[in-house]
């Protein structure tokens, strides 16, 4: 059997073993020392942002986010139903109410429909939407740059403005990702909306093991994220409590591996790209497949390689075969996630207009991609591929 080749995996040949050494050998290994504010500022410069609060997980960053965003039990928070769960399980931590929406080509939100949803579906009282079917506030929007691409931020913005909607850019697979003309052009996705998160999990782009990072619009909400992220401490000495906070804090190992990741992180996009190219190139003749194009006018980090294939009755692959026929030759795969509509906890939950994700669902299989991946291997998934 060939050596497997797995989907994303990550790559720690920089500075990783050196840092985390450091941060060993001065015995600062949790929630404090130097290697957490050298990554944050670090994240910041990259970002062109003023400032930005490193956590345990996106996933704690995106809570972090809805809880500064005051979002409650009494809110509902627009979604898209094509992400990965944990873009909409922070919604249900504080309470509040899912509503899903569906994605355009890009597979991120559909700015067309979430306009419609706002315009037919809800009303503005007072400057606040209300949803007519629930008639309870829709309060913000999380917006996920699926697989490294860009959601249309600019009418996503323009949308958010007319409604009142406080935008939470879910940028944990899309570090990197900016756009190269428009309205935003140099922007980074994650800093474009109030909020923005990214992701540092074993298969991102760049890896802390687990770990996260927020930015925000507003510099007193995200010290006020920092706060709840750090125990809500008002008086370190007397240990007094204002407020419920969490422990959400990174610590300075995980914050070690950041800094010698994040200084990888152009060369990994340059790897991931040429990879990009070749796959296109060899993908381009095979009949019925193709990869999922990144929208024009951003320079993606592509994050994720999205192999799109037409399930018409001339085609002779499907989705499921391709997968298995990948995995016979040790070569990992994964199709696009359950939709979150359709999963158990999130049935009962209002959803407007699902098609395209539906459509996607049912077509796309993600094909290795790690910033490590050989041309080699490239080839033989292309092989693979073509073995029809
Ligand atoms: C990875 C990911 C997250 C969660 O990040 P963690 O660091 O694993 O908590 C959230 N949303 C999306 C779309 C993701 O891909």
């Amino acid at each position: 059997m060939e050596k497997f080749i797995p989907l994303s995996v990550p790559n720690l040949k920089g500075n990783e073993l050196k840092y985390v050494t450091e941060a060993i050998t001065s015995e600062w290994v949790s929630t404090g020392g130097s290697m957490i504010n050298r990554f944050e500022e670090d994240m910041a410069t990259y970002l062109g942002a003023d400032a930005a609060v490193a956590c345990q997980s996106g996933t704690a960053g995106l809570h972090l986010s809805l809880l500064t965003a005051g979002v409650g039990p009494e809110d509902e928070v627009l979604v898209p139903t094509l992400t990965f769960i944990a873009a909409v399980n922070p919604v249900t931590y504080v309470g509040a109410k899912p509503v899903f929406l569906d994605c355009d080509d890009s597979l991120c939100l559909d700015p067309d429909k979430l306009e419609a949803f706002c315009r037919n579906e809800c009303m503005l009282e007072h400057g606040v939407l209300i949803n007519k079917q629930t008639h309870r506030p829709i309060k913000a929007l999380v917006v996920v740059h699926v697989f490294g691409n860009m959601a249309d931020m600019e009418r996503i913005m323009l949308v958010a403005e007319t409604y009142g909607l406080i935008v939470i850019e879910d940028a944990t697979e899309a570090l990197g990702t900016y756009y190269t003309a428009g309205k935003y052009n140099g922007k980074f996705a994650g800093t474009i909306g109030h909020f923005g998160v990214y992701s540092f999990n074993g298969n991102k782009i760049i890896t802390t093991g687990g770990g996260g990072m927020l930015v925000a619009r507003n510099k007193q909400q995200l010290q006020y994220a920092k706060y709840l992220s750090t125990q809500a401490k008002d008086d370190e000495i007397q240990f007094i409590h204002h407020e419920i906070g969490y422990n959400y804090r990174m610590t300075n190992l995980q914050a070690a591996l950041g800094v010698a990741q994040l200084e990888q992180l152009e060369d990994f996009i340059a790897v991931k790209h040429e990879n990009y190219e070749v796959y296109k190139q060899e993908i381009s003749d095979v009949n019925g497949v193709s990869l999922l194009p990144f929208r024009s006018g951003i320079r993606p980090n592509y994050w994720f390689y999205s192999l799109f294939i037409e399930n018409t009755q001339h085609s002779k692959l499907t989705r499921t075969e391709l997968l298995e026929r990948f995995s016979k030759n040790n070569i990992q795969t994964r199709p696009i996630w359950g939709l979150i509509h359709q999963q158990q906890p999130y049935k009962c939950f209002q959803q407007y207009n699902i098609e395209e994700a539906e459509y996607y669902y049912e077509r796309i299989l993600n094909i290795p991609c790690s910033s490590n991946l050989k041309t080699e291997e490239v080839q033989r998934v292309v092989a693979c591929l073509k073995n029809a």
